[in-house]
């Protein structure tokens, strides 16, 4: 165990801070050294941006361009200074650059290098669909960072969208992102494990139980989770 972690403290790559996270408690309960008090990323904001940082760095960004779908905003005041061409959209946001249905994007083919869209699918019921579009809007060799919150080892699909998990549609397992196949040439996975664990990349949470407002969230383990990053490359 490194000295950051036996005084909890960690190292922001989005901001840069050094110091201890603080807990967020959303309705599922409370996940531990969890965000950045500077500026607010969570677990998988952080190993999102490693994996952007370690797969951008031999790739010419200045020259590229960027859809970035649900933009968190320390995202955006980076990537909106990295890339040629930055835009941002959303189904309902009205401070994006573009309204757009994922399952229906108003793009024409082969448009963008990268597309970034975190924790969209989960909302999204018609997500082959979505996928779809994702890749139709890519560039040849274009790269999409998809990621969703994996719980478990199996996908369950919910009847109708829970209001208590921010109405998501699904709750995505390990076997997930199997569906991408179907639309990409390759996928990469990436894990908290392939980092240095002074960025706190990984989940600390209760899982063995869940609030009864999800009951469909299956039981797990463990208090220190793995989350994934996929990769995608048309
Ligand atoms: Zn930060």
């Amino acid at each position: 165990m490194s000295i950051a972690n036996t005084k909890n403290c960690y190292i922001c790559p989005i901001c840069e801070y050094y110091g201890s996270f603080e807990s967020v408690k959303p309705e599922s309960g409370e996940r531990k050294y969890a965000q950045c008090p500077k500026c607010g990323s969570l677990e998988r904001h952080r190993l999102q941006y490693l994996v952007f940082k370690e797969i951008t760095k031999d790739a010419d960004i200045k020259t590229m361009s960027m859809l970035h779908f649900s933009p968190e905003n320390f995202f955006r005041n980076i990537f909106k200074t990295m890339f040629k061409t930055y835009v941002t959209a959303d189904l309902n946001s009205k401070n994006v650059d573009r309204r757009e249905d994922l399952t229906k994007l108003l793009i024409s083919d082969n448009a963008f290098d990268f597309i970034y869209a975190s924790h969209v699918l989960e909302h999204i019921k018609d997500d082959m669909s979505a996928l779809s579009e994702i890749n139709r809007v890519l560039k040849k060799n274009g790269t999409a960072i998809i990621s969703v919150p994996v719980i478990g080892k199996y996908t369950i699909e919910y009847d109708k969208p829970n209001p208590h998990e921010y109405d998501h549609v699904r709750c995505p397992g390990d076997d997930y992102y199997e569906r991408y196949k179907f639309f990409f040439t390759k996928i990469r996975i990436y894990k908290s494990t392939d980092f240095d664990e002074k960025y706190q990349p990984y989940v600390y949470e209760d899982r063995s139980s869940w609030p009864d407002t999800m009951p469909s969230r299956p039981s797990v383990p463990g208090e220190k989770h793995i989350e994934t990053v996929p990769v995608c490359f048309k």
